[in-house]
């Protein structure tokens, strides 16, 4: 059992199914190579991170392997790619992350300590699965820029949207979303940046990256009063940020009609004004009902609605840029589930 945090409310332990342990390779599917092959219409799928160890504890490698299995169904198969991620560099995660903190957690890592915080377990790979975890994203947004893909979704570990600049946190080593924002801008010259976290904790770290940034649109939507306590809808940015970070704390027993709500009535309007250039999801899938992490009651039709409303939403304003990055999702069916319908709607809508 593990603590989560102060509003933990789920029976993790006899929910959770965890199987043997052990340092086990990815699976690489066949590579792509951008651009001029025939992968226009697919969305590019990057699995990596299951050399991150972390014993037993619901934020492990079985995640993958269920989305491993999901993905081989024969649809899944043929509107993807599978695309080989690289790891990010260090002054990549410096765009984000303080370099004494980077070098910290690769210390850590290599001295075989076991935790950098109460819920954020470690082992001796957790440091280069980390930096390919940011990097698979950046591997994503090049091809996506580049037009070799439709959009993309990466089901990486470990997750990062409550990474902070010098802390891990919440399961979170570096944040991957938000390096990847910063990617698209210094690398690519996107300007503006549509950021939607509907992982069912708030994205501390997110938030705290672009709290003053008007380039970076963050919209989180999550349990309130869930872990890690932040996210009030009252924090809407600072300075030149104001306006640009939205939260919407919703009441527990809340699914797949309010969020359908908040969507169409309150992103879909904020966007034709903010106009995105590219759109990143923190596609945490623990807002799913049968999550044992959390109150909220999103199905897989609640996921489709959401994933296309914001295919519909890349189409208008960003030439159909996406790029879908997991965060949490802890019931392995419910993920399963929640990942088929996510990447159907991803290359179908
Ligand atoms: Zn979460």
């Amino acid at each position: 059992m593990w603590a989560i945090g102060k509003q933990n409310c789920g029976p993790v332990g006899s929910t959770i199914i965890l199987r043997g342990w052990g340092a086990v390779d990815g699976g690489q599917g066949p590579v792509a190579r951008f651009p001029g092959e025939a992968c226009m219409q697919k969305t590019g799928l990057l699995i990596s991170g299951f050399r991150h160890d972390t014993g037993n504890h619901p934020e492990c490698s079985d995640r993958l392997r269920a989305i491993e299995e999901v993905c081989a169904q024969e649809d899944l198969q043929a509107g993807t790619e599978r695309l080989q991620p690289r790891a990010a560099t260090v002054d990549e995660l410096c765009t984000v992350h303080d370099r004494d903190y980077v070098h910290r957690v690769e210390e850590a890592c290599r001295g075989g300590i076991r935790a950098l915080d109460p819920d954020t377990i470690i082992s001796s790979a957790s440091y280069e699965e980390a930096r390919l975890a940011a990097g698979a994203v950046l591997t994503a947004i090049d091809h996506v820029i580049a037009g070799a893909m439709r959009n993309a979704f990466c089901a990486v570990r470990p997750p990062g949207h409550h990474a902070e600049r010098d802390r891990a946190m919440g399961f979170c080593l570096f944040n991957n979303v938000a390096v990847a924002a910063r990617y698209a801008q210094s690398r690519h010259g996107l300007r503006k940046i549509l950021i939607v976290d509907w992982d069912v904790h708030h994205g501390n770290g997110t938030q705290n990256t672009f709290y003053a940034d008007p380039t970076v649109f963050y919209f989180s939507l999550h349990q309130e009063n869930h872990y890690p306590g932040t996210g009030h809808r009252e924090q809407e940015g600072k300075d030149a940020g104001i306006g640009f970070t939205r939260n919407l704390p919703m009441a527990a027993g809340s699914g797949d009609g309010e969020y359908q709500e908040a969507f169409e009535q309150l992103l879909v309007p904020a966007m034709v004004a903010f106009k995105p250039e590219l759109i990143l999801i923190s596609a945490g899938f623990d807002a799913h009902a049968e999550d044992p992490l959390a109150g909220i009651y999103l199905t897989e039709a609640g996921i489709t609605d959401m994933t296309d409303i914001l295919v519909r939403l890349a189409k208008a304003h960003c030439r159909g840029r996406l790029v879908s990055v997991l965060e949490g999702g802890y019931n392995l069916t419910a993920l399963k589930q929640s990942v088929r319908a996510h990447l159907l709607s991803l290359f179908q809508g």
